[in-house]
């Protein structure tokens, strides 16, 4: 791969968050870039997830105390987690490999990698608000937790303490009285996160980097990505109309459509569609203004205000991206709004959204081994917002020959060549 001087075009395949910002600090870099994006009925999980900037999400869902839980978790038991039972082709593979992911040294290993991850995620997301010219973008409020029974909050509070203690506080008293008065449920017990965060809406933020990359001088282009082939030693696109395109930099960043790209030139990228649901609607006017996100750990929800409207999200569900939603699911989260007394007005709004998870809850990112032009950066699961700032870093790092802040080793795509992985 060429430096930056030598660079001379970049395209952008995937125009999520995740894309639009490595996109954008390309074009900073000096490197001509174009973004290509298809079409979707569904606006993707980079415009419909809860906005939490989650630095606290060091350890990954690939663990075995997941395992021990799963049955306590199933939607069917008042849970978050289902599959899409006709898409079990797909994500029965997916579950095995998630299984070999488990073991306690794989579970270390991949927390330490996350770990070094995260902890450049807000720096590097204050860095990237403040080149697009919105500060305000990102929040940097924490965020609450929030427990219903003295048995989870102690089994939580332990569990987060364990994990992190020096993350965690009490909730300011008078924040915590007022927030009480307003729910109509009790609240045994709530912990206070520094060093956690929102954007203001993920939306506008993605609108924002957008506009900075076009500002920049940077191209959009709506399509689809048909194929990424291989030409020699370096890699090129088939586009929809049947053309072909190269680049002296291609970077694949397309969601769970990574899979497929991937596939083309013979990686195996196990990337699942992991689906979550949200409803959204205007806030009452007496809800505190300056709440962080709030986590009802008992009922796996998060709730995130975004101006004058308050979203609730949940649910992991394992299928395609394009299977039909499933309405119980947005049911479930009604329910709970009712339940909880979340102050949202009429009429919701509904979406689903899917995840692009890989079986160890580790990102790939990373150069291909022997076609020079190609970098990928896909599979960020439920931190995609998270770390999107820091993964353009890295990316650009990567096309400009720099060492990257974080070592690479652990998100390397080839670690699912191995049946075993
Ligand atoms: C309910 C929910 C809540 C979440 N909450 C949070 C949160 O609070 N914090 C957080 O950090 N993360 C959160 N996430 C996760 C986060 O949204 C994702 O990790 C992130 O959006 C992934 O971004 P991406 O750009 O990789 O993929 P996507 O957003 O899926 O974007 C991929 C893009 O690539 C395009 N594409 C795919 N294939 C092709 C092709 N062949 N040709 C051209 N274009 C293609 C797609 O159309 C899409 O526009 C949440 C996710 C969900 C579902």
């Amino acid at each position: 791969m060429s430096g930056s001087q030598n660079t001379k075009s970049a395209i952008v395949v995937g125009g999520g968050v995740i894309g639009a910002a490595c996109a954008y600090r390309l074009q900073e870099a000096g490197i001509p870039t174009t973004v290509l994006d298809e079409e979707s009925e569904i606006p993707s999980a980079s415009w419909g997830n809860a906005g939490h900037i989650a630095t606290e999400q060091i350890s990954p869902m690939a663990s075995p105390d997941i395992i021990r839980t799963i049955p306590q978790r199933m939607f069917a038991a008042g849970g978050p987690l289902d599959f899409c039972w006709q898409d079990i082709a797909i994500w029965m593979p997916w579950a095995v490999r998630f299984l070999r992911a488990c073991t306690p040294t794989r579970h270390a290993r991949g927390r330490s990698a996350l770990t070094a991850m995260l902890e450049h995620a807000l720096p590097a997301w204050r860095r990237l608000a403040a080149a697009s010219g919105k500060p305000d973008l990102l929040m940097e409020h924490g965020h609450f937790v929030l427990w219903e029974t003295p048995s989870s909050a102690a089994r939580g509070r332990a569990a987060w303490t364990r994990l992190d203690a020096a993350r965690i506080g009490d909730i300011d008293r008078g924040q915590l009285a007022g927030l009480c008065d307003r729910l109509a449920i009790p609240i045994e017990d709530g912990v206070a996160f520094k060093g956690t965060g929102q954007v203001c809406d993920p939306a506008l933020a993605m609108d924002a980097i957008k506009q900075a990359h076009r500002r920049a001088g940077g191209d959009w282009r709506r399509c689809t990505v048909n194929a990424l082939v291989r030409r020699g030693d370096a890699a090129a696109l088939v586009l929809d109309d049947g053309g072909r395109i190269g680049a002296d930099l291609i970077v694949i960043a397309a969601g769970v459509g990574s899979r497929a790209l991937m596939a083309g030139i013979g990686v195996y990228a196990p990337v699942i569609a992991e689906r979550g649901y949200h409803v959204e609607g205007a806030v009452a006017d007496d809800w505190p203004a300056g709440l962080p996100p709030l986590v009802f750990e008992d009922r796996s929800l998060i709730a995130t205000r975004f101006g004058s409207r308050l979203r609730v999200s949940s649910f992991v569900e394992f299928g395609r991206r394009d299977t039909p939603p499933d309405p119980r699911k947005w049911a479930r989260i009604e329910h709970h709004i009712r339940k909880i007394g979340l102050p949202i007005k009429k009429p919701f709004s509904r979406w689903m959204g899917a995840r692009p998870t890989l079986p160890d809850y580790l990102p790939a990112i990373g150069i291909h081994p022997d076609m020079n032009n190609l970098l990928y950066a896909f599979g960020h699961q439920h931190l995609g917002l998270t770390l999107a700032a820091l993964t353009a870093e890295i990316v650009t790092d990567l096309a400009c020959r720099r060492a990257p802040a974080v070592d690479l080793t652990p998100f390397d795509v080839g670690r699912f060549a191995a049946r075993s992985a």
